[in-house]
């Protein structure tokens, strides 16, 4: 008999794990998402772009995995004739430093090129030559992504497992899951606010930004909170040939988009718990962005904003690092989230990884071991230091 998965949140995770479940190991999992119009969920308001260049090994071998898997995605998502398309542009991630932060660009480089990352550093002149539309006079140093870098169309990508899953026998319900049902060491069902109760062999909380009160009703204390980020939508008549997505030492980074550019910034002050998503902040775009997007791009002089958005980052505070794996003391209850920003590209080989833990199966995508939330008992955090 097929064990019964249900798994809380629909989004690229909960997608991506339903998947590979029903795809890779033939368990039809249920997904339990509340909101099928997604209309807040991190995976439709994502930048959805891709990188190499983490502090972290295992972050730099997931998205190894991840992009392998982005490339092959008319392949590997196929149902019938139809071919998902996610328009991966590879065009690479630039991390600018002053001399203030070169060393820590060196170290995190030293990191990448162990783990067969291909990220070249470039001194200012060579930055100049790359790029002549750059300013590098106060730069020190640039890291650049050759390959395996870029950007693509992340709700399509969510769309593609979505309708991968279903074709594999994995069914999608509507319903908020507000509690569980437990006996021991194991989750027996999930409860919804309507009243329908899923009866669970394994339970899987993906639940994004809001999994941490799921997860408390199994006494984990997860640290992850939902932090909004900004994202500006720009018109600009600047050509920049070769553009890759660029982080300037301010924080502030920009990519090509369409026939534009988008952009964005950490947030200033206070980043409070949940800020509503309808207030995008264009001031931190003329205080912020805005001059150091002049400052490093004169061609930018004349940009001018069309729009914005704001989603969630699901921050985990403890290590800006993804919670991935059992549940400390379940036997049967997993989870995937606080990716803290990086959580769209790594959700192929999160997937993937997770789906082969729940049924005991094979992965070739990296394990989980060091994601595994046990690290916040254990309190050994595993430090992202390259968070956008
Ligand atoms: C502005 C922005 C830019 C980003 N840029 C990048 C980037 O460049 N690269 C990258 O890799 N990542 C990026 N991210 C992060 C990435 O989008 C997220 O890590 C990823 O989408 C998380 O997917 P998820 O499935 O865990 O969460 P979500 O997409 O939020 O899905 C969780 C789902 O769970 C549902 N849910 C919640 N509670 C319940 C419940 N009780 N019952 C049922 N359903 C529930 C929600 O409705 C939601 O649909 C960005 C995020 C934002 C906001």
């Amino acid at each position: 008999m097929q064990p019964s998965v249900v798994i809380v949140g629909g989004g690229a995770m909960g997608a991506a794990t339903a998947c590979f479940l029903a795809r890779d190991h033939g368990v039809c999992a249920t997904v339990l998402e509340r909101d099928p119009s997604y209309a807040r969920a991190s995976s439709a308001l994502s930048a959805s772009s891709i990188r190499q260049q983490f502090s972290t090994p295992v972050n730099i071998a997931l998205s190894q995995w991840s992009v392998v898997f982005l490339r092959r995605i008319g392949d590997e998502l196929a149902v019938g004739d139809e071919r998902p398309q996610i328009g991966l542009v590879e065009a690479g991630y630039l991390y600018l430093a002053t001399g203030a932060g070169a060393q820590a660009l060196r170290a995190n480089h030293a990191v990448q090129r162990a783990a067969g990352a291909d990220v070249a550093l470039l001194s200012p002149d060579e930055l100049r030559l790359r790029f002549p539309w750059l300013a590098v006079e106060d730069l020190a140093l640039g890291a650049l992504g050759q390959s395996a870098e870029g950007w693509f169309d992340g709700p399509a990508l969510m769309q593609a497992f979505r309708c991968k899953a279903v074709a594999c026998g994995a069914r999608f319900v509507a319903a908020d899951a507000r509690g569980f049902e437990i006996g021991g060491d194991r989750a027996r069902a999930v409860l919804c606010t309507d009243g329908r109760r899923f009866e669970a062999d394994a339970v899987v909380l993906t639940a994004g930004a809001w999994t941490a009160p799921l997860a408390a009703q199994f006494g984990s204390t997860l640290p992850v909170a939902a932090k909004k980020r900004d994202v500006f939508v720009l018109d600009s008549p600047a050509m920049l040939p070769h553009c890759p997505l660029v982080i300037d030492p301010s924080g502030v980074w920009f990519r090509p988009e369409a026939r534009g550019f988008i952009a964005g910034a950490p947030p200033r002050g206070d980043d409070a718990d949940e800020a509503p998503l309808d207030a995008v902040d264009y001031a931190l775009f003329d205080e912020l962005i805005w001059p150091a997007l002049a400052a490093r791009v004169p061609a930018f002089e004349a940009l001018r904003v069309r729009s914005g958005w704001a989603g969630y980052y699901e921050m985990n505070a403890f290590d800006h690092n993804g919670l991935a794996g059992a549940l400390p003391a379940w036997r049967n209850v997993y989870t995937a989230c606080g990716f803290s920003g990086h959580g769209m590209q790594h959700a192929p080989a999160v997937g993937s990884a997770l789906a082969a833990l729940i049924v005991g199966g094979h992965s070739d995508a990296p394990a989980l071991d060091a994601l595994s939330p046990q690290r916040l008992l254990d309190n050994r955090p595993l430090i992202e230091r390259n968070v956008i």
